[in-house]
């Protein structure tokens, strides 16, 4: 689902008044799991709910994190510890002071057996009014209890909207080694961008590139596609659905904890590279 999706789903479900308990929203940026919960609370706080008015008490709180019942969790490297879930159980056992909820937001990609089975007991009998939303990059990193007792919602990557000329720059500079077959350099980019970019943006990248490669195709195929900027563009020897297929289909990749700059490496090589064939091996 995109962002607007699961905020539909959530609008739904509070005018149905069947909101659960516990969600797991992973995938898409860090910024837009945070926007998408802030928004979650706002569509079941804000005073017109479910729709958001952004001019009530909950609408211009919950954002600042000045609101009483939303509370937001931002464990240490992302690792929640036993001592947050216990004060998170503290709390959740309050009645609400303002809302009709007490909503915790907890961003998080790992957490130790401890911690894990704490919060699963909290997920099991949560008070009528507690709601959690644990936000992650990657939902497999949890136990699977947790992930069962949870609606697990997952934000795919608006293709349209991916497209991030600045970051595609640096990435258009290892295509242009790769075409040279300047491999020296090429190697140096592709570390300088792993070294300096963080997974989750060279997810991003990735999806730009993508982007880019898709309204290729279709300007190639004649539906009227505005172009990419041509310096992009051209350096991309790219037009064929076939093998957008099979780009996206190495994101997989990138999920599997491989390096990212053997990964950049290959896509740049690919890329630059017009004997699509030979890149059918899985
Ligand atoms: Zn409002």
């Amino acid at each position: 689902m995109n962002t607007g999706q699961i905020l539909e789903f959530f609008q739904k479900a509070v005018s149905k008044n069947r909101v659960s308990h516990a969600f797991i929203i992973y995938g898409g940026t860090e910024e837009e799991r945070k926007s998408v919960a802030i928004d979650i609370a706002r569509i079941i706080e804000c005073r017109t709910s479910p729709k958001i008015c952004s001019n009530c008490y909950s609408c211009k709180t919950i954002p600042s994190g000045q609101f009483p019942d939303v509370h937001m969790v931002q464990p240490e490297k992302r690792n929640l510890s036993i001592d947050e879930v216990r004060s998170i159980k503290e709390n959740m056992y309050t009645k609400p002071y303002y809302g009709s909820r007490r909503i915790f937001i907890i961003e998080t990609d790992w957490m130790q057996q401890p911690a894990a089975n704490s919060l699963l007991k909290i997920m099991e009998e949560p008070p009528s009014y507690g709601m959690i939303i644990i936000l992650t990059r990657n939902n497999k990193n949890f136990l699977p209890t947790i992930i069962s007792r949870a609606i697990n919602l997952k934000i795919n990557p608006d293709i349209e909207m991916s497209f991030d000329p600045k970051t595609t720059e640096e990435f258009v500079q290892i295509l242009q080694s790769a075409k040279k077959k300047n491999w020296q350099e090429l190697f140096k980019s592709a570390e300088g961008i792993s070294r300096n970019s963080t997974r989750e943006e060279i997810e991003h990248l990735f999806d730009s590139i993508i982007s880019i490669v898709r309204q290729k195709v279709l300007a190639a195929a004649g539906f009227n596609q505005s172009l990419p900027e041509k310096k992009h563009s051209d350096i991309i020897d790219v037009d064929e659905y076939r093998v957008l297929a099979e780009i996206l289909d190495k994101r997989q990749y990138l999920r599997f904890n491989v390096n990212t700059r053997i990964f950049l490496e290959l896509l740049a090589i690919k890329l630059s590279t017009p004997k699509w064939r030979n890149w059918q091996t899985r």
